[in-house]
């Protein structure tokens, strides 16, 4: 049995349960694609299960059910039981390597990933295109200049592979990071075509965060006349105007928004809690503990002032086709009732896992990592185009993570 792309993570779950309670033995394509599942909906637990059944079957031997192993345990957040899995192979493959070496990137363990590499090109493995990719990202991670240019060079020169998009956008990622915004500028000329959504939104984002708006505003012009396809650019930018009260700007772009036919945006966070995914939605009471929730946020809200954290109040848009904005509390994101929920519902010291649909804001972000101080919880949450792991007050992203 093979889960479809289109099927919800959950369904697919589902399935796999009443597969198994059944007494059906699954096959090493059911066990690859629940893997896959697992991954999809941050799902440990059942992924932890679901490891221990292919060690029972024999299938863990198959590079392709050790692969997505190892792939499940780095989204689901849990770097050393990848790290175990990967150790644990007989045998690997370019795919299995790019995979670990990719794992440790995300997760913020620069040097980890560099030395996985070198122990690749020892065992005789040669590097592809994407393996550069996770290298260069790593590179970045720890705002290591000098080596990633390194890198590469190395890629160009010894490999012979053409550098493409996702290489620059490291290198670019690398420079906003560190706020050398004109060497990010520099590299975007240098590029032999033309910068794609992900740059010019990687620039936006770093110039807002490093305070430079004229160079915020003309990446956003550039940004605009690719006309993206995703709600999410659209909401950084319009908050990036309103809070310029550009409000020429502001209609300009939502009569874009409305040309696009993009709506608002699909906001939700989930987690999945034993055998159970429970969704969250802003302004949701449907949760049959939302009350609880709201009240434990609230209540946490104030504790982590106590430790420092500002509440960051955001000009939001209403609706649609209204042009008025209001202020709106950031305390219903969906994130937050997520972990709220996780709180309630674990042991004290078990880790939260979210997964959730769009970027996180700004000030979710700053809570969160408040709340893993204040709690001693370790929080991760994969948004739509970043993993964040918070530890002690820290994010694994260095907090250039946060986009809208
Ligand atoms: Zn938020
Ligand atoms: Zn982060």
């Amino acid at each position: 049995m093979i889960f479809q792309h289109n099927q919800s993570g959950t369904e697919a779950l589902n399935i796999f349960l009443k597969l198994n309670r059944s007494g059906m033995k699954p096959d090493l394509f059911t066990f690859s694609s629940i893997f896959t599942v697992c991954s999809s909906l941050v799902a440990l637990d059942q992924g932890e299960q679901v490891h221990a059944q292919t060690i029972k079957s024999g299938f863990l031997s198959d590079i392709v059910v050790a692969t997505a192993l190892v792939n499940m345990y780095n989204k689901c957040g849990s770097i050393e039981k990848a790290s175990k899995a990967f150790v644990e192979m007989s045998t690997r493959t370019l795919i299995s390597w790019t995979t670990m070496i990719a794992g440790f990137a995300q997760h913020g363990r620069t040097q980890q990933a560099l030395q996985l590499f070198e122990d690749m090109r020892i065992a005789g493995v040669r590097p592809n295109q994407v393996t550069f990719v996770s290298v260069l990202s790593a590179c970045s991670h720890a705002g290591m200049v000098n080596e990633a240019l390194g890198y590469f060079e190395t890629m160009k020169k010894d490999y012979r592979i053409k550098p493409v998009m996702d290489h620059y956008a490291c290198l670019i990622d690398m420079f906003v990071r560190l706020g050398r915004l004109d060497e990010a500028f520099a590299l975007v000329k240098k590029m032999d075509f033309e910068p794609n959504e992900f740059i010019w939104s990687t620039l936006v984002a770093g110039c807002r965060s490093h305070g430079n708006l004229d160079k915020g505003f003309y990446a956003a012009e550039q940004l605009l006349k690719l006309k993206p396809k995703d709600t999410e650019t659209y909401v950084m930018l319009l908050n990036m105007y309103i809070s310029a009260e550009r409000w020429k700007d502001v209609s300009k772009v939502r009569k874009m928004m409305i040309e696009e036919k993009l709506g608002k945006l699909n906001e939700w966070s989930w987690i999945c809690i034993k055998d159970k995914v429970h969704s969250f939605k802003p302004n949701d009471n449907s949760h049959p503990q939302s009350a609880d929730v709201q009240k434990f946020i609230e209540n946490l809200i104030d504790q982590v002032k106590s430790l420092g954290y500002k509440s960051e109040e955001r000009l939001e848009l209403t609706d649609e086709d209204e042009e008025a904005t209001l202020f709106s509390s950031t305390s219903s994101h969906s994130e937050k009732l997520a972990i709220g929920f996780g709180l309630l519902n674990t042991p004290n010291a078990a880790p939260i896992r979210v997964i959730k649909s769009i970027s996180m804001c700004r000030d979710c972000h700053n809570f969160v990592k408040f709340v893993s101080l204040l709690t001693s919880r370790e929080i991760t949450i994969r948004d739509s185009k970043r993993l964040h792991k918070f530890v002690n007050g820290k994010c694994s992203c260095g907090d250039f993570g946060a986009l809208l």
